[in-house]
């Protein structure tokens, strides 16, 4: 049967419903926790988060995948909890999002070391939470191109998707060449690799989108919501019309609809930096599906985007 890891336990992949791919529940730079300036208690997180996440639900959504790294401000217990009381399916991850966002400890871990770490997180349990990762998430470091530090992620995370059947999430698709270079040397399908953030403002041009899926790779445009239109845009924000007109012409490619994710890649919650006022995962449900309605795309379509990709993505392969 078809299973994919939640915090709280393994679930049939046709539980998921509609998936916000991308997300989440708060994410920080490493030490942001350290700053007494930006410290939440326990009580602020919940009130900031609980009600984004209920509101989802009852949208229809029904499962939110948070891929904040280690050492970003990951808390499983945390969304176990949330889980619990929203009635929302979690996923967490294993891995980073970036070289550039793994600590000392781990930026000089070999391969071999990050891989079975990774698997331990995906078979094992993440600490001594008893939850299972249900993605593995890498990133290219800022700067344009692939560390060394980056490519050994990549590296060690193309062996834990292969010894675990879990896919894995990347923050950036530029640099994609030597990406794919490494996946292809171990092996592993890139039907297990969604290739994120292809819509944002700053990577979009240098961002070859249909040559990955010419490849094989899954493409994410999963930072819908980030828009110039809003009061105060971060710098990786686009034209709304923009990116929807992106996104829309992609889907238009022969085959490319089962390869395509969309999401929000939105914060509940910002640990250690004031977020970006007026962006919640919700932009799926109160803008990005009715633009897509206006668009023309029918219903099979938009089932096809939010719940048969994800559902096939998130599969544990065996
Ligand atoms: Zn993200």
């Amino acid at each position: 049967m078809s299973r994919v890891n939640t915090v709280l336990g393994a679930i049939p992949a046709e539980e998921l419903g509609i998936v916000a791919i991308h997300e989440h529940v708060g994410y920080g730079m490493p030490g942001s926790e350290l700053d007494t300036r930006w410290w939440k208690t326990p009580e602020e997180r919940y009130a900031e988060t609980v009600p984004k996440l209920r509101q989802f639900h009852e949208y229809g959504g029904g499962t939110f995948v948070d891929v904040t790294g280690i050492c970003n401000g990951r808390d499983v217990d945390y969304y176990k909890s949330l889980s619990a009381k929203t009635g929302v399916h979690i996923v967490a991850c294993t891995g980073f999002v970036g070289g550039d966002t793994a600590l000392a400890f781990f930026a000089r871990a070999s391969v071999d070391y990050l891989a079975q770490h990774f698997t331990h997180e995906i078979t094992v349990g993440i600490g001594d939470t008893g939850s299972k990762a249900g993605v593995i998430k890498v990133g290219v470091s800022r700067g344009g191109r692939m560390t060394d530090l980056d490519k050994r992620i990549y590296r060690a995370a193309a062996r834990a998707a292969l010894r675990t059947g879990v896919p894995i999430l990347t923050h950036l698709a530029i640099d994609a060449e030597n990406a794919i270079a490494i996946f292809a040397e171990e092996g592993l399908p890139l039907d297990r690799v969604l290739f994120g953030h292809v819509d944002d403002g700053v990577n979009a041009d240098k961002t070859r989108d249909v040559w990955i899926a010419e490849q094989g790779g899954r493409i994410g445009f999963d930072t819908f919501g980030y828009e110039t239109e809003l009061p105060d845009p971060p710098f990786w924000a686009r034209p709304r019309k923009e990116r929807l007109d992106h996104f829309l012409r992609f889907i238009g490619g022969e085959g490319r609809l089962r390869q395509v994710l969309a999401s929000a890649d939105a914060n509940c919650s910002p640990l250690g930096w004031p977020g970006v006022k007026g962006h919640t995962v919700n932009y799926i449900f109160e803008d990005l599906i009715p633009d897509l309605r206006d668009a023309g795309l029918d219903e099979d379509t938009i089932r096809t985007v939010f719940v048969d990709n994800p559902a096939d993505f998130l599969t544990i392969r065996r």
